[in-house]
């Protein structure tokens, strides 16, 4: 082939390969705010939480629309449902048995399998936007406490007083011991974006009443978080003890890549094994051609899944 020929060719195939990508691959948003039971909710709680799982799903959904990458829209999306305190994550976080909020959070690239994560941090006020500089900026995956902190600071990120995430209602449930709902709000996001890219992120205050320095599976790559590309992502929510055991996040993409399973079919066996294991939670999922699952075995999961311009679908509780 003439060196002209090959050129144009080149030239051709970098112009118009986004635009092939974009027509067989489905922009997709799937988003959870937490599995559990979601009683004693008020309405005006219910709408708050519906109408932030939207606004996440819309925002997320728009940043891929225009271009964007499915990394942008799981940050994006997550910092979302951090800043807003009725979930489990960043400002509204749940209280340690000593009554301080402690965070973890962690996003993959699912184009590289690079990751970022960092646990048990105070003052950082968007622990994903932290966990995805670890990813771009660092060596490392992961940095918990002081060393997470340091980076923040470091890298300008915004830090606040730890007063900024308070709340009353996460804060007597410690001090009441209320048992129910003790693990319920962490938040995650899935996306595919126009171009295959898989990006998946998960950040939570941890569980109710955990003792200070608990780390749980949201941090963990492989047991709270997951994105492959050609393959599937997964952001988890439950009793993170049995996630990181048995590996949900990565499991579920092991069985769709060496099993050939069916999204749903493999989101469904792991967390049948995770009940079977007295555990409860749930996962959302994404495949490679944007098709969702979300799972879970307790009473309800806030979850919001969006693949289409006009439309998201919003839930909490079972069908
Ligand atoms: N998985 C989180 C943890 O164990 C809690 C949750 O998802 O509600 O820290």
């Amino acid at each position: 082939m003439s060196p002209i020929i090959k050129k144009t060719l080149t030239n051709f195939l970098l112009f118009f390969a986004p635009l092939l990508i974009s027509e067989t691959k489905d922009i997709s948003i799937v988003v959870h705010g937490g599995a559990g039971w979601f009683s004693s909710m008020t309405e005006d709680e219910i709408e708050g939480i519906e109408s932030a799982l939207n606004n996440a799903a819309d925002l997320g959904y728009g940043i891929m629309l225009e271009g964007g990458s499915s990394l942008d829209a799981v940050e994006k999306a997550i910092i979302v449902l951090e800043n807003n305190p009725l979930f489990n994550a960043g400002k509204g976080s749940v209280y340690t048995s000593e009554l301080k909020q402690e965070m973890d959070a962690s996003i993959m690239d699912g184009s590289n399998l690079d990751a970022g994560a960092v646990a048990s941090i105070t003052s950082v006020k968007n622990p994903i936007t932290l966990a995805r500089y670890v990813m771009e900026n660092t060596e490392h995956v992961m940095f918990s406490s002081t060393g997470a902190e340091k980076i923040a600071k470091e890298a300008g990120l915004e830090t606040v007083s730890p007063s900024y995430f308070y709340s009353e209602e996460k804060l007597q449930r410690v001090k009441k011991k209320i048992k129910a709902d003790a693990k319920m709000g962490t938040v995650g996001v899935v996306a595919l974006d126009a171009f295959g890219n898989i990006a998946a992120g998960t950040s939570t205050g941890g569980m109710t009443n955990k003792k200070p320095g608990r780390i749980g599976d949201s941090p963990i790559i492989g047991a709270g978080t997951w994105a492959e590309n050609g393959v599937c992502g997964v952001s988890g929510t439950g009793h993170g003890e049995y996630f990181i055991r048995l590996n949900v996040a990565k499991e579920i993409c092991v069985l769709m890549k060496y099993q050939n399973l069916e999204v749903k079919k493999a989101a469904q066996i792991v967390i049948d094994r995770l009940a079977a294991m007295g555990a409860d939670g749930g996962v959302i999922v994404l495949d490679n051609k944007g098709d969702p699952a979300m799972v879970f075995n307790t009473p309800a999961m806030a979850r919001a899944y969006k693949n289409t311009p006009d439309d998201t679908f919003v839930r909490i509780y079972k069908d």
